[in-house]
C-alpha cells in the first residue's frame, strides 16, 4: 500500500483540497468556480517576481508551484501569454502523482478550454494556496471603465445609424 501525501484536508462535498481563504477554510474547487469558472485569460502579466492570469472579470491569479506554492518563473512570458490568452477556466482536477521519494502526492490542476484553431486544452498544476492569494477586482471597475471607453460607444452609434 502506498501512502498519499496530501497537507491539506479535503471537501467533503468533492475531496478537492481546502485552504485558509480570509477566515475560514474553504474548498479551492468551489472558490475558484465561483470567482472565475468558465471565464477567460485577458492577459498574462508578471509583477515582482510573480506571473498572474488576468481574467475577464477582473481577478488575477496567481501561478504558484503545485508542489511547493512558490511562484512559478516562466522565462518566456511572451509566449505563455500567447498560449493561455482567449483561453477560459473549463474545469478542476485533482490528481495522485508519483513523487520525487517514491510516494505519492495529490496535484491540484486547472483545466483550460481549447482556442482559435488549437484543439488542445491546456492543463496546469497549481497550488491550492494560489486560491487564497488570487486577488480580487476593486469595487466599480467595471463601471469605470465602462463610461471611458468611448470606443464602444462610437461603435454603437454607428451600428445604429
Ligand atoms: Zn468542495
Ligand atoms: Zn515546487
Amino acid at each position: 500500500m502506498t501512502t498519499v501525501k496530501n497537507p491539506y484536508p479535503l471537501c467533503i462535498r468533492d475531496e478537492f483540497p481546502m485552504v485558509k481563504i480570509g477566515n475560514q477554510k474553504q474548498c479551492v474547487a468551489e472558490y475558484l468556480d465561483k470567482h472565475i469558472g468558465k471565464k477567460k485569460i485577458v492577459d498574462v502579466v508578471q509583477q515582482e517576481a510573480i506571473i498572474y492570469y488576468i481574467f475577464e472579470n477582473g481577478y488575477e491569479l496567481p501561478l504558484l508551484c503545485f508542489c511547493c506554492a512558490t511562484p512559478l518563473v516562466e522565462k518566456n512570458l511572451d509566449k505563455l501569454r500567447r498560449q493561455m490568452r482567449g483561453r477560459r477556466l473549463e474545469s478542476m482536477a485533482i490528481e495522485t502523482v508519483p513523487a520525487s521519494d517514491g510516494g505519492n502526492f495529490l496535484e491540484f490542476q486547472l483545466e483550460f478550454s481549447q482556442k482559435g484553431i488549437e484543439l488542445q486544452g491546456v492543463t496546469q498544476a497549481i497550488a491550492p494556496e494560489a486560491a487564497a492569494r488570487m486577488r480580487h477586482p476593486k469595487p466599480n471597475q467595471g463601471n469605470q471603465r465602462l463610461s471611458k471607453n468611448k470606443g464602444t460607444q462610437h461603435r454603437k452609434k454607428r451600428g445604429f445609424g
